[in-house]
């Protein structure tokens, strides 16, 4: 007689996300990939999310310790509020509490987090500041909401190897101003209402921040425009 078996095979797991999940995993998949040939994502550094569901939570997390570079769409976990996995077993992204405390404090859909040179060296050179001031800089437009008109105010707060104090201090600095909080000599974590916003919003830091380094490399400011060269 045919009994139904205590675990279910990898193939019904996979199919066992809605067809949102399914499109969210594809989504970080691609961008994982295009993240890590840019050198954001090296090793196992970084992770992504995309929150299918407010209430009750359900998130679609990289797991921990995977090479973002090998990411596949059947890989991400599916887990509740307490991080607990509900699909099948696996470890979630030690940062899913970073990625929770944005969730709570804005309207974001997406949280992904990379690691590069440029935002590693702009929390550095900013560290006193607080924040990296971006001004004049036709990129801007492409931050949901944003016009060429507006300073972005980029908060740099402090890193932390405890996942509680990390979470506390990323939340300090969350603000509707400002898609991303800077931590100091870690990485950025980026948000946006879905998976391809915050993409775009990855790389638009990504360009901003690059593009800040070197301007001070050169004894130039990304925040001293005030209006030149806009007409
Ligand atoms: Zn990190």
């Amino acid at each position: 007689m045919f009994t139904e078996p205590l675990t279910l095979p990898e193939s019904r797991v996979k199919q066992s996300l809605s067809p949102d999940g399914r499109a969210a995993a594809k989504s970080m998949v691609d961008a994982a990939r295009f993240f890590h040939s840019r050198g954001w994502l090296m090793g196992t550094c970084g992770n992504l999310s995309v929150q299918l569901h407010r209430v009750p939570q359900r998130i679609l997390v990289t797991p921990s310790g995977k090479d973002k570079s090998r990411l596949q769409p059947e890989d991400f976990l599916l887990v509740d509020e307490r991080g607990q996995t509900l699909d099948r077993s696996g470890k979630a992204s030690e940062e899913l509490t970073v990625h929770q405390e944005i969730y709570r404090l804005t309207e974001a859909s997406a949280v992904f987090h990379v690691h590069s040179i440029s935002n590693n060296l702009a929390s550095r050179l900013w560290l006193d500041a607080g924040q990296v001031v971006l001004e004049g800089i036709e990129m801007i437009k492409g931050l949901a909401g944003k016009t060429l008109h507006d300073r972005v105010h980029l908060p740099i707060v402090a890193n932390s190897q405890d996942m509680r104090s990390l979470a506390d201090s990323v939340a300090a600095g969350v603000s509707p101003e400002c898609p991303a909080v800077l931590v100091y000599q870690h990485g950025i974590y980026v948000w946006g209402q879905n998976a391809e916003t915050a993409r775009r919003h990855v790389e638009i830091f990504e360009f901003l921040l690059e593009y800040a380094v070197k301007l001070h490399g050169f004894g130039l400011s990304s925040s001293d425009n005030q209006g030149r060269g806009i007409v």
